[in-house]
């Protein structure tokens, strides 16, 4: 059905229209009324468009066409035809799916990067999902001792997990890594000195930048050796009795190579227990080794957290949701003379977790400490081989093969860890590489992330390559569904 086969419609009046353009448009309310019977009638995802946004969705697409009347001097006949067609309706849905298609939707990560910032990082063990949405949907036990009924602290029972897992005294958890350098650097050098080695001054990603974020924690950076060589001599020389921290930075996303040097994190540590300095370690990554699960080893030379503590530093950093496979943390650990100091700081009070992470964190860790580490996802997907990972592809491509507009074979490829954690690794992978015919690899690239399901693939010599390595339960169905709506045809299971 069209919109002029209404009756009513202005555009049906036959000669009264007269060679007016603007009289052959229907009203707002013609549009809303066949919004919401044939537009959205059919498509569930849509129901949730609220009707004020409707409104919205039908008087912008009039009005782009107003502006397309008066550009192209469009007749009356041109945009009678223009409805006629079905053109504007396919417009209109359009709009609608890209208002419902916004936000956090689900997605499947085809890039083979295992930590993808953009798509949401780590994905959670089910069993650690289950615990958090209990703790969302619920009343939990959060800032009490249940068996005391005394008050306190919400990440107790997590410091205990973190000081098991880490070799720590204790540890705190914070938003990101992120707010716990941020919280690291204006505790113990808020209108201090802070020392960081010149080849630490990094950007990390999304402005976060070591110097800038120093100076709003009101911490004066006092730069130390060049950008390839730092020794603890440097370090040294440049303590005053207005030096409140010793700090060192992991350089996530990138890497010096050849003639270079850095001073030994136990050096620094020595260094400020003798000179009374607190010492520091943002160390982002995170990497965790525990008992029973496979070395992630895999993703290079990571500092391993129990090591970054065992080198003495008071305080070590790092994010929940890179190698520990867990939710958005920040978590620091170390000693408690520290650790109190960084609670009793009003700033933790901003930036500490809420009650979902927590409980995820909390579970994450209990699966490592059980022995279940290879269980969760982040890690299983790092570990898996090419011999793992070419069946799936193999499947993958044998469907696509069947769809006309498409043509795939399988190669052998790349992929990254992810997240800036060890960013010279490449871990062995394959990929299905497709060929289309209707356009380039970024036209294909664009088409699947607005796709349903949204599909996120890497582009690599002009072609669009497919990777399993990230792929979770269901998603390689998810995706040559995704391919099934791209050629027109409906899938062939649901
Ligand atoms: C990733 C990273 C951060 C930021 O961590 P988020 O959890 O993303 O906030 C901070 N410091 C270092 C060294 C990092 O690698």
């Amino acid at each position: 059905m069209s919109l002029d086969s209404n009756p009513n419609s202005p555009s049906s009046r036959g000669a009264s229209k007269g060679d007016n353009p603007f009289r052959a448009l229907p009203s707002v309310d013609e549009i809303l009324k066949q919004l919401n019977g044939e537009i959205i009638g059919g498509e569930s995802r849509l129901a949730a468009i609220p009707q004020s946004v409707r409104a919205e969705l039908a008087q912008g697409a009039l009005a782009d066409l107003r502006t397309r009347i008066g550009k192209e001097s469009l007749s009356a006949a041109a945009v009678e035809d223009h409805m006629a067609s079905g053109a504007f309706a396919a417009e209109l849905l359009e709009r609608c799916q890209r208002e419902a298609g916004r936000g956090v939707v689900s997605a499947v990560n085809a890039t083979g990067v295992v930590l993808h910032t953009n798509l949401g990082r780590a994905p959670v063990h089910p069993e650690v999902a289950a615990r958090m949405a209990t703790a969302a949907s619920g009343y939990c036990v959060l800032e009490m001792d249940r068996f005391s009924a005394k008050r306190n602290e919400r990440d107790g029972r997590l410091g205990v997990l973190l000081a098991r897992a880490t070799g720590a005294e204790t540890g705190i958890a914070v938003n990101n890594c992120a707010a716990a350098a941020f919280l690291m650097m204006q505790t113990f050098a808020g209108g201090r000195e802070a020392i960081v080695s010149r080849g630490e001054l990094v950007e990390i990603g999304g402005s976060f930048r070591v110097p800038d974020v120093m100076a709003r924690a009101g911490a004066k950076l006092v730069e130390v050796g060049t950008t390839n060589r730092t020794r603890i001599g440097d370090y040294d020389a440049a303590v005053t009795d207005d030096t409140g921290l010793l700090m060192k930075v992991h350089t996530s996303n990138f890497r010096v190579v050849g003639f270079t040097e850095e001073a030994d994190a136990a050096d620094i540590a020595k260094l400020g227990r003798d000179r009374g300095i607190t010492s520091g370690w943002d160390l982002g990554s995170g990497r965790f080794e525990a008992a029973g699960a496979k070395s992630l080893d895999v993703v290079g030379d990571e500092t391993v957290v129990r090591d970054a503590v065992a080198s003495g530093m008071d305080v070590v950093a790092f994010s929940g949701d890179k190698l520990l496979g867990g939710p958005q943390a920040g978590l620091i650990v170390g000693r408690r003379a520290a650790i109190r100091a960084l609670r009793k700081n009003p700033i933790y009070r901003a930036v500490r977790l809420d009650k979902v992470a927590l409980s995820g964190l909390e579970a994450t860790l209990e699966m490592l400490a059980t022995g279940r580490g290879d269980e969760l996802p982040s890690r299983r997907l790092m570990h898996l081989t090419r011999e793992d990972l070419r069946p799936v592809a193999l499947r993958i491509a044998a469907a696509l093969n069947a769809l006309p507009p498409f043509r795939a074979d399988v190669i052998d490829s790349e992929s990254q860890p992810g997240s800036g954690s060890a960013p010279t690794v490449f871990l062995p992978s394959v990929a299905v590489r497709m060929h289309w015919t209707g356009g380039g690899a970024q036209a294909l690239a664009e088409a699947l992330r607005a796709g349903e399901p949204p599909v996120f693939v890497r582009v690599q010599d002009d072609a669009v390559l497919l990777d399993p390595r990230a792929l979770l339960d269901g998603d390689a169905d998810r995706l040559i569904a995704a391919f099934h709506g791209l050629a027109g045809s409906s899938s062939p299971q649901k």
